[in-house]
Protein backbone atom coordinates (compact mmCIF):
# COMPACT_ATOMS: atom_id res chain seq x y z
CA UNK A 1 0.00 0.00 0.00
CA UNK A 2 2.91 2.40 1.25
CA UNK A 3 4.49 1.90 -2.56
CA UNK A 4 1.28 3.35 -3.92
CA UNK A 5 0.70 6.18 -1.24
CA UNK A 6 4.03 7.44 -2.05
CA UNK A 7 3.65 8.62 -5.09
CA UNK A 8 1.33 11.70 -5.08
CA UNK A 9 0.64 14.71 -7.25
CA UNK A 10 0.69 16.92 -4.93
CA UNK A 11 -0.25 19.92 -6.92
CA UNK A 12 -3.91 20.82 -7.88
CA UNK A 13 -4.48 24.25 -9.97
CA UNK A 14 -0.61 25.07 -9.13
CA UNK A 15 -0.75 25.03 -5.12
CA UNK A 16 -0.43 22.31 -2.61
CA UNK A 17 -3.19 19.57 -2.85
CA UNK A 18 -3.43 19.16 1.08
CA UNK A 19 -6.82 16.94 0.67
CA UNK A 20 -5.02 14.27 -0.73
CA UNK A 21 -2.75 14.03 1.87
CA UNK A 22 -2.93 11.16 4.50
CA UNK A 23 -3.10 12.04 7.83
CA UNK A 24 0.41 11.33 8.47
CA UNK A 25 1.56 13.43 5.28
CA UNK A 26 -0.72 16.21 6.49
CA UNK A 27 0.88 16.21 9.91
CA UNK A 28 4.36 16.21 8.18
CA UNK A 29 3.37 19.34 6.17
CA UNK A 30 1.86 21.11 9.14
CA UNK A 31 5.16 20.16 11.35
CA UNK A 32 7.19 21.26 8.27
CA UNK A 33 5.41 24.72 7.94
CA UNK A 34 6.14 25.46 11.91
CA UNK A 35 3.06 24.36 13.23
CA UNK A 36 2.24 22.18 15.99
CA UNK A 37 0.94 19.03 15.27
CA UNK A 38 -2.52 19.00 16.68
CA UNK A 39 -3.47 21.42 13.90
CA UNK A 40 -3.08 18.75 11.72
CA UNK A 41 -5.80 17.11 13.48
CA UNK A 42 -7.80 19.74 13.59
CA UNK A 43 -7.57 20.56 9.62
CA UNK A 44 -8.18 17.39 8.38
CA UNK A 45 -11.15 16.33 10.89
CA UNK A 46 -12.00 20.01 9.40
CA UNK A 47 -11.66 18.27 5.10
CA UNK A 48 -12.38 14.99 5.54
CA UNK A 49 -15.32 14.61 8.77
CA UNK A 50 -17.02 18.20 8.48
CA UNK A 51 -15.76 18.26 4.49
CA UNK A 52 -15.86 21.74 4.25
CA UNK A 53 -14.14 23.28 1.20
CA UNK A 54 -13.12 27.15 2.80
CA UNK A 55 -10.00 27.47 5.35
CA UNK A 56 -12.57 30.52 6.73
CA UNK A 57 -14.86 27.63 8.24
CA UNK A 58 -11.58 26.18 10.41
CA UNK A 59 -12.91 28.40 12.97
CA UNK A 60 -10.46 26.82 15.52
CA UNK A 61 -7.72 27.72 13.33
CA UNK A 62 -6.03 30.89 13.97
CA UNK A 63 -6.85 33.24 11.37
CA UNK A 64 -3.16 33.85 10.43
CA UNK A 65 -2.48 30.11 10.28
CA UNK A 66 -6.25 30.23 7.86
CA UNK A 67 -4.25 33.28 5.71
CA UNK A 68 -1.02 30.88 5.29
CA UNK A 69 -3.15 27.43 4.21
CA UNK A 70 -5.19 30.04 1.60
CA UNK A 71 -1.77 31.28 0.25
CA UNK A 72 0.14 27.98 -0.30
CA UNK A 73 -2.67 25.14 -0.42
CA UNK A 74 -6.13 24.44 -2.63
CA UNK A 75 -9.34 22.24 -1.45
CA UNK A 76 -11.04 21.55 -4.29
CA UNK A 77 -14.64 23.50 -4.24
CA UNK A 78 -16.70 22.17 -7.40
CA UNK A 79 -19.26 24.59 -9.17
CA UNK A 80 -22.67 23.02 -9.59
CA UNK A 81 -23.23 23.31 -13.45
CA UNK A 82 -26.25 21.17 -13.68
CA UNK A 83 -28.22 19.31 -11.21
CA UNK A 84 -30.99 17.18 -13.05
CA UNK A 85 -33.20 14.81 -11.27
CA UNK A 86 -34.88 11.56 -12.69
CA UNK A 87 -39.05 11.57 -12.52
CA UNK A 88 -39.40 9.31 -10.02
CA UNK A 89 -36.86 11.24 -8.17
CA UNK A 90 -34.27 8.04 -7.12
CA UNK A 91 -31.31 9.56 -9.27
CA UNK A 92 -29.66 12.60 -9.40
CA UNK A 93 -26.95 13.44 -11.77
CA UNK A 94 -24.38 16.46 -10.76
CA UNK A 95 -22.15 17.94 -13.61
CA UNK A 96 -19.62 19.95 -11.42
CA UNK A 97 -17.64 22.43 -12.41
CA UNK A 98 -13.41 22.21 -11.14
CA UNK A 99 -11.23 24.14 -10.50
CA UNK A 100 -9.30 24.70 -13.90
CA UNK A 101 -12.62 24.74 -15.98
CA UNK A 102 -13.15 20.82 -16.65
CA UNK A 103 -16.28 19.31 -16.07
CA UNK A 104 -16.84 16.26 -14.33
CA UNK A 105 -20.14 13.61 -14.13
CA UNK A 106 -21.49 11.92 -10.56
CA UNK A 107 -24.57 10.85 -10.14
CA UNK A 108 -26.47 9.92 -6.70
CA UNK A 109 -28.65 6.50 -7.08
CA UNK A 110 -31.36 6.22 -4.20
CA UNK A 111 -31.72 2.64 -3.05
CA UNK A 112 -34.09 0.97 -0.77
CA UNK A 113 -30.51 -0.07 1.05
CA UNK A 114 -28.85 3.45 1.20
CA UNK A 115 -27.36 6.04 -1.14
CA UNK A 116 -24.63 5.16 -3.86
CA UNK A 117 -22.48 7.86 -5.66
CA UNK A 118 -20.88 6.73 -8.52
CA UNK A 119 -18.04 9.03 -9.37
CA UNK A 120 -15.86 9.80 -12.19
CA UNK A 121 -12.05 9.49 -12.09
CA UNK A 122 -10.54 11.08 -14.94
CA UNK A 123 -11.78 14.09 -16.97
CA UNK A 124 -12.74 12.42 -20.45
CA UNK A 125 -11.25 8.61 -21.25
CA UNK A 126 -8.24 7.15 -22.87
CA UNK A 127 -9.66 4.01 -23.72
CA UNK A 128 -11.55 4.30 -26.30
CA UNK A 129 -14.79 1.54 -26.06
CA UNK A 130 -16.97 2.29 -28.97
CA UNK A 131 -20.10 2.20 -27.01
CA UNK A 132 -19.28 5.33 -24.82
CA UNK A 133 -19.61 8.82 -24.02
CA UNK A 134 -17.06 9.45 -21.89
CA UNK A 135 -14.20 8.62 -24.21
CA UNK A 136 -14.95 10.60 -27.07
CA UNK A 137 -12.94 13.68 -26.79
CA UNK A 138 -10.38 11.52 -25.63
CA UNK A 139 -8.44 12.37 -21.66
CA UNK A 140 -8.44 15.46 -20.83
CA UNK A 141 -6.49 14.32 -17.37
CA UNK A 142 -6.41 11.81 -14.18
CA UNK A 143 -8.45 13.29 -11.50
CA UNK A 144 -6.43 13.69 -8.02
CA UNK A 145 -7.78 12.17 -5.00
CA UNK A 146 -9.07 15.17 -3.63
CA UNK A 147 -11.24 15.31 -6.84
CA UNK A 148 -12.63 11.90 -6.58
CA UNK A 149 -13.10 12.91 -2.89
CA UNK A 150 -15.02 15.93 -3.36
CA UNK A 151 -17.60 14.47 -5.46
CA UNK A 152 -18.42 12.38 -2.71
CA UNK A 153 -18.20 15.01 0.09
CA UNK A 154 -20.29 17.51 -1.87
CA UNK A 155 -23.09 15.25 -3.06
CA UNK A 156 -23.47 14.64 0.69
CA UNK A 157 -23.05 18.71 1.81
CA UNK A 158 -25.66 19.51 -1.19
CA UNK A 159 -28.12 16.78 -0.85
CA UNK A 160 -27.75 16.18 3.37
CA UNK A 161 -28.20 12.67 2.71
CA UNK A 162 -25.75 10.03 3.98
CA UNK A 163 -23.45 8.13 1.43
CA UNK A 164 -23.32 4.31 1.84
CA UNK A 165 -21.99 3.01 -0.93
CA UNK A 166 -19.45 4.64 -3.88
CA UNK A 167 -19.44 3.12 -7.24
CA UNK A 168 -15.77 4.09 -9.05
CA UNK A 169 -18.16 3.65 -12.53
CA UNK A 170 -18.59 7.23 -13.98
CA UNK A 171 -16.09 8.69 -16.71
CA UNK A 172 -12.29 7.12 -16.89
CA UNK A 173 -10.58 4.38 -15.84
CA UNK A 174 -9.73 3.82 -12.53
CA UNK A 175 -6.82 2.01 -13.24
CA UNK A 176 -5.55 4.29 -15.44
CA UNK A 177 -5.19 6.17 -12.60
CA UNK A 178 -4.01 3.93 -9.99
CA UNK A 179 -1.96 5.46 -7.34
CA UNK A 180 -4.60 8.00 -6.92
CA UNK A 181 -7.43 5.53 -6.97
CA UNK A 182 -5.39 3.69 -3.98
CA UNK A 183 -5.26 7.12 -2.21
CA UNK A 184 -8.71 7.97 -2.91
CA UNK A 185 -9.86 4.61 -1.47
CA UNK A 186 -7.27 4.90 1.63
CA UNK A 187 -8.75 8.31 2.74
CA UNK A 188 -12.70 7.34 2.05
CA UNK A 189 -11.71 4.67 4.00
CA UNK A 190 -10.47 6.32 6.65
CA UNK A 191 -12.17 6.47 10.77
CA UNK A 192 -10.91 10.04 10.88
CA UNK A 193 -13.11 10.94 7.79
CA UNK A 194 -16.02 9.41 5.91
CA UNK A 195 -15.18 6.35 7.05
CA UNK A 196 -16.96 4.18 4.41
CA UNK A 197 -16.46 0.48 4.27
CA UNK A 198 -14.12 -0.83 1.56
CA UNK A 199 -16.85 -3.24 0.86
CA UNK A 200 -19.17 -0.94 -0.13
CA UNK A 201 -16.86 0.20 -2.88
CA UNK A 202 -16.62 -0.71 -6.16
CA UNK A 203 -14.20 -0.46 -8.46
CA UNK A 204 -14.69 -1.03 -11.90
CA UNK A 205 -12.37 -1.22 -14.96
CA UNK A 206 -12.44 -2.36 -18.64
CA UNK A 207 -9.14 -5.42 -17.85
CA UNK A 208 -6.30 -3.63 -17.44
CA UNK A 209 -4.18 -6.78 -16.58
CA UNK A 210 -1.44 -5.47 -14.52
CA UNK A 211 -3.23 -3.22 -12.44
CA UNK A 212 -5.65 -5.68 -11.70
CA UNK A 213 -2.88 -7.83 -10.24
CA UNK A 214 -1.68 -5.07 -8.62
CA UNK A 215 -4.63 -4.48 -7.05
CA UNK A 216 -4.84 -8.18 -5.89
CA UNK A 217 -1.51 -7.63 -4.13
CA UNK A 218 -3.04 -4.75 -2.09
CA UNK A 219 -5.68 -6.68 -0.46
CA UNK A 220 -8.04 -3.88 -0.15
CA UNK A 221 -11.52 -5.48 0.27
CA UNK A 222 -13.30 -3.51 -2.24
CA UNK A 223 -15.37 -4.69 -4.91
CA UNK A 224 -13.62 -5.49 -8.36
CA UNK A 225 -16.49 -5.32 -11.72
CA UNK A 226 -14.10 -6.15 -15.01
CA UNK A 227 -16.28 -4.86 -18.22
CA UNK A 228 -16.09 -7.74 -20.06
CA UNK A 229 -18.61 -6.79 -22.95
CA UNK A 230 -18.09 -9.67 -25.14
CA UNK A 231 -17.78 -13.34 -25.53
CA UNK A 232 -14.43 -14.06 -26.99
CA UNK A 233 -11.65 -11.52 -28.31
CA UNK A 234 -12.55 -10.95 -31.83
CA UNK A 235 -16.09 -9.91 -30.83
CA UNK A 236 -14.44 -7.88 -27.69
CA UNK A 237 -11.92 -6.36 -30.15
CA UNK A 238 -14.69 -4.80 -32.59
CA UNK A 239 -16.38 -2.30 -29.41
CA UNK A 240 -12.85 -2.40 -27.09
CA UNK A 241 -9.31 -1.59 -28.25
CA UNK A 242 -8.14 -2.21 -25.32
CA UNK A 243 -8.85 -5.77 -25.93
CA UNK A 244 -5.82 -5.63 -28.83
CA UNK A 245 -3.48 -5.36 -25.38
CA UNK A 246 -5.22 -7.91 -23.24
CA UNK A 247 -7.45 -11.23 -24.01
CA UNK A 248 -10.18 -12.27 -22.34
CA UNK A 249 -8.22 -15.09 -20.99
CA UNK A 250 -5.39 -12.62 -19.59
CA UNK A 251 -8.06 -10.73 -18.01
CA UNK A 252 -10.16 -14.06 -16.11
CA UNK A 253 -6.61 -15.08 -14.69
CA UNK A 254 -6.05 -11.69 -12.97
CA UNK A 255 -9.80 -12.10 -11.99
CA UNK A 256 -8.66 -15.82 -10.50
CA UNK A 257 -5.98 -14.29 -9.08
CA UNK A 258 -7.56 -11.32 -7.20
CA UNK A 259 -10.23 -13.98 -6.01
CA UNK A 260 -7.93 -16.16 -4.55
CA UNK A 261 -5.89 -13.33 -2.74
CA UNK A 262 -8.40 -10.92 -1.50
CA UNK A 263 -11.47 -13.99 -1.25
CA UNK A 264 -13.32 -11.30 -2.95
CA UNK A 265 -15.33 -12.76 -5.77
CA UNK A 266 -15.12 -10.48 -9.29
CA UNK A 267 -18.59 -9.07 -10.84
CA UNK A 268 -18.36 -8.75 -14.59
CA UNK A 269 -20.29 -6.08 -16.74
CA UNK A 270 -21.88 -6.79 -19.75
CA UNK A 271 -23.42 -4.25 -21.84
CA UNK A 272 -25.77 -5.79 -24.43
CA UNK A 273 -25.99 -4.42 -28.29
CA UNK A 274 -28.43 -5.72 -30.68
CA UNK A 275 -26.50 -8.14 -33.09
CA UNK A 276 -23.34 -7.35 -31.81
CA UNK A 277 -22.93 -9.32 -28.64
CA UNK A 278 -26.09 -10.11 -27.66
CA UNK A 279 -26.81 -13.91 -29.16
CA UNK A 280 -27.55 -17.33 -27.12
CA UNK A 281 -23.89 -18.24 -29.10
CA UNK A 282 -22.74 -15.22 -26.71
CA UNK A 283 -24.80 -16.17 -23.73
CA UNK A 284 -23.18 -19.55 -24.32
CA UNK A 285 -19.77 -19.04 -24.49
CA UNK A 286 -19.64 -16.44 -21.69
CA UNK A 287 -21.31 -19.30 -19.32
CA UNK A 288 -18.21 -21.38 -20.20
CA UNK A 289 -15.72 -18.52 -19.37
CA UNK A 290 -17.40 -17.94 -16.60
CA UNK A 291 -17.67 -21.07 -15.19
CA UNK A 292 -16.44 -21.89 -11.49
CA UNK A 293 -15.71 -18.55 -10.86
CA UNK A 294 -18.78 -17.46 -8.48
CA UNK A 295 -18.81 -14.59 -10.25
CA UNK A 296 -22.00 -12.44 -10.75
CA UNK A 297 -22.81 -10.60 -14.12
CA UNK A 298 -24.77 -7.77 -14.69
CA UNK A 299 -26.42 -7.19 -18.19
CA UNK A 300 -27.15 -3.47 -19.30
CA UNK A 301 -29.07 -2.84 -21.98
CA UNK A 302 -26.85 -0.11 -23.85
CA UNK A 303 -27.68 3.32 -23.38
CA UNK A 304 -27.50 4.57 -27.40
CA UNK A 305 -25.60 7.11 -27.52
CA UNK A 306 -25.55 9.75 -29.89
CA UNK A 307 -22.32 9.96 -31.89
CA UNK A 308 -22.48 6.44 -32.28
CA UNK A 309 -25.18 3.71 -34.37
CA UNK A 310 -25.50 0.89 -31.39
CA UNK A 311 -28.80 -0.21 -30.75
CA UNK A 312 -30.19 -1.83 -27.46
CA UNK A 313 -31.10 -5.49 -27.32
CA UNK A 314 -34.85 -6.06 -27.53
CA UNK A 315 -36.50 -7.28 -24.13
CA UNK A 316 -36.59 -10.75 -25.25
CA UNK A 317 -32.93 -11.26 -26.11
CA UNK A 318 -32.24 -9.77 -23.08
CA UNK A 319 -33.93 -11.83 -20.74
CA UNK A 320 -32.94 -14.92 -23.02
CA UNK A 321 -29.24 -13.78 -22.34
CA UNK A 322 -29.90 -13.75 -18.81
CA UNK A 323 -31.85 -16.87 -18.65
CA UNK A 324 -28.92 -19.12 -20.29
CA UNK A 325 -26.43 -17.84 -18.05
CA UNK A 326 -28.84 -18.90 -15.32
CA UNK A 327 -29.21 -22.29 -16.64
CA UNK A 328 -25.62 -22.53 -16.62
CA UNK A 329 -25.05 -21.57 -13.22
CA UNK A 330 -24.25 -18.05 -13.93
CA UNK A 331 -26.11 -14.99 -11.44
CA UNK A 332 -26.80 -12.50 -13.49
CA UNK A 333 -29.23 -9.68 -12.97
CA UNK A 334 -30.46 -6.98 -15.52
CA UNK A 335 -29.00 -3.73 -14.29
CA UNK A 336 -32.17 -1.70 -13.12
CA UNK A 337 -32.04 1.64 -15.51
CA UNK A 338 -32.26 4.34 -13.25
CA UNK A 339 -32.61 7.86 -14.72
CA UNK A 340 -32.35 7.22 -18.45
CA UNK A 341 -34.11 10.41 -18.90
CA UNK A 342 -31.33 12.52 -17.38
CA UNK A 343 -29.07 11.39 -19.75
CA UNK A 344 -27.66 8.95 -16.77
CA UNK A 345 -25.06 6.97 -19.22
CA UNK A 346 -21.65 7.46 -18.84
CA UNK A 347 -20.20 11.02 -20.00
CA UNK A 348 -23.55 12.12 -21.58
CA UNK A 349 -23.96 15.22 -19.86
CA UNK A 350 -20.68 16.18 -20.19
CA UNK A 351 -20.33 15.88 -23.51
CA UNK A 352 -23.44 17.86 -24.28
CA UNK A 353 -21.93 20.80 -22.15
CA UNK A 354 -19.03 20.72 -23.98
CA UNK A 355 -20.74 20.81 -27.20
CA UNK A 356 -22.64 23.50 -25.93
CA UNK A 357 -19.58 25.48 -24.55
CA UNK A 358 -17.92 25.25 -28.25
CA UNK A 359 -21.30 26.49 -29.85
CA UNK A 360 -21.38 29.17 -27.24
CA UNK A 361 -17.79 30.38 -27.58
CA UNK A 362 -17.81 30.25 -32.09
N1 LIG B 1 -13.58 2.52 -17.33
C1 LIG B 1 -14.31 1.70 -16.41
C2 LIG B 1 -15.40 2.40 -15.64
C3 LIG B 1 -16.30 3.38 -16.35
S1 LIG B 1 -17.61 2.87 -17.34
C4 LIG B 1 -14.84 0.47 -17.11
O1 LIG B 1 -14.67 0.35 -18.31
O2 LIG B 1 -15.38 -0.40 -16.44
C5 LIG B 1 -18.78 2.02 -16.36
C6 LIG B 1 -19.53 0.94 -17.15
O3 LIG B 1 -20.48 1.49 -18.07
C7 LIG B 1 -18.59 0.08 -17.99
O4 LIG B 1 -18.98 -1.25 -17.90
C8 LIG B 1 -18.82 0.63 -19.37
O5 LIG B 1 -18.41 -0.25 -20.36
C9 LIG B 1 -20.30 0.90 -19.34
N2 LIG B 1 -20.81 1.83 -20.37
C10 LIG B 1 -20.22 2.91 -20.89
N3 LIG B 1 -21.00 3.49 -21.80
C11 LIG B 1 -22.13 2.76 -21.86
C12 LIG B 1 -23.31 2.84 -22.63
N4 LIG B 1 -23.49 3.80 -23.52
N5 LIG B 1 -24.25 1.92 -22.40
C13 LIG B 1 -24.08 0.92 -21.50
N6 LIG B 1 -22.99 0.79 -20.74
C14 LIG B 1 -22.01 1.69 -20.94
Amino acid sequence: MLRYLKRMNSELYGKTDIKSMTKPELTDYIIKMGYPKFRAAQIYDWIHKKTVTGFSEMTNVPAGMRDVLEEKTVLPAFTVLARLKSEKGDTEKFLFGLGDGNAIESVLMRYKHGNSVCISSQVGCRMGCKFCASTLGGLVRNLNASEMLEQVYAIQRISGERVSNVVVMGSGEPMDNFDNFVRFFTLLTDPDGLNISGRNITVSTCGLVPEIRKLAELDLSLTLAVSLHASDDTERKKIMPVANKYSIAEILDACREYFSKTGRRVSFEYSLIAGENDSAESAKKLALLLKGMGAHVNLIPVNPVKERDFKRSNVTNILNFQEILEKNGINATIRREMGADIDAACGQLRRSYILGKEKREE
